[in-house]
């Protein structure tokens, strides 16, 4: 695909489409035009239902009642945490819910009867930036939530691994000597440095540094937690802006010694929880990223934005990969119902 093709895509999609983003906390979806507006929209609060059969229903209800706005034969995209096949749309939770393999795409297609496509949330939030203002450009979407997710788009295509699996920025280890284990096994992983789950580590570990100071007394007022602390970086406390200070530097410095020798992006975007810190994190990783790469006097820093659709991004991205990839589906003469492999 040529740069620049991915505008020329979306004109030629079918559009509006239906997206859905399925969070560990809750499931959002909408109908969404060809410049990411969402038309109409659903929210269930509350975890996704703990069984395959559960999830599908509720993501059937939610499809049913945004249809009804929508064109006959609209297609559906879901964004979803959990490991995906693509195409098959077989989704791994077990890291997430806490329950295996569930066959989303084809649980939709067969209730709702129309085209769905499924991918990791990261990618879909990535794909959403080929509508925003940039689009075509070469992308590494970083979603800073719980964990770290990632997806690159390269030239108006979307990066995917072996088995459809995305491109897990997350698990590249770059401190291998600092005894940080990460959720998948690895020590030093990125994700254990800069995350959601990493800055609740050194939030605490920070209070029991210093249990008599304004930090351990917020907590002793509203607990430990991601929001928690955010709102006290928000409100300039020196601890916890130390250690937000501290990640983005480390992410700015992995995408320019790591990243862009390998995937050289014109453009990173922030989304997830974590962008709710803008500037805070973003100026440390630009910083970091440009001090990088002047050592290497091969490639152009690339540009730090926080993410278009801001807390829509997997939705938005999700109903236009839809629109994307299903018209390709159709034109290429594939089965509706791609069977998993044996
Ligand atoms: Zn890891």
């Amino acid at each position: 695909m040529e740069r620049g093709s991915t505008a020329s895509v979306h004109a030629m999609s079918r559009l509006p489409a239906i997206g859905i983003d399925v969070g560990a906390s809750k499931v959002v979806g909408g109908l969404v035009d060809g410049e990411g507006r969402v038309l109409a929209r659903e929210e269930r609060r509350g975890t996704p239902a703990s069984d395959e059969a559960g999830l599908g229903a509720l993501l059937l209800d939610m499809v049913e009642k945004l249809r009804v706005a929508a064109p006959d034969g609209v297609p559906v995209g879901v964004g979803t945490a959990g490991l995906v096949r693509w195409p098959e749309g077989e989704v791994d939770f077990a890291a997430n819910h806490g329950h295996g393999r569930v066959k989303l795409r084809r649980n939709l297609e067969r209730g709702s009867g129309l085209p769905v496509v499924v991918d990791n949330d990261a990618n879909a939030a990535a794909w959403s930036e080929t509508a925003g203002p940039f689009a075509a450009e070469s992308v590494l979407f970083l979603a800073v939530g719980t964990g770290l997710g990632s997806g690159f788009v390269m030239n108006g295509r979307l990066m995917r691994g072996p088995r459809g699996l995305g491109a897990e920025l997350g698990h590249l280890v770059v401190d291998p000597g600092g005894g940080h284990r990460c959720t998948c096994g690895l020590v030093g992983c990125v994700e254990a440095l800069a995350s959601g789950w990493a800055l609740e580590r050194e939030g605490r570990a920070a209070v029991a540094r210093d249990p008599r100071g304004a930090l351990a007394g917020r907590v002793r007022t509203h607990g430990l937690s991601v929001r928690v602390l955010i709102d006290a970086a928000l409100d300039g406390d020196p601890d916890v802006l130390r250690i937000v200070d501290g990640m983005g530097r480390r992410l700015g410095r992995t995408v320019g010694e790591n990243v862009m020798s390998l995937l050289p992006v014109d453009r990173v975007v922030v989304g997830g929880g974590l962008a709710a810190l803008g500037r805070l994190l973003l100026d440390p990783m630009r910083g970091a990223c440009d001090k990088a790469l002047a050592r290497s006097r091969c490639y152009d820093s690339p540009r730090f934005t926080m993410s278009t659709f801001r807390a829509d991004a997997v939705l938005v991205g999700a109903a236009l990969l839809a629109a994307t990839e299903v018209p390709a589906r159709e034109g290429a003469g594939l089965p509706e119902d791609v069977p998993a492999p044996a």
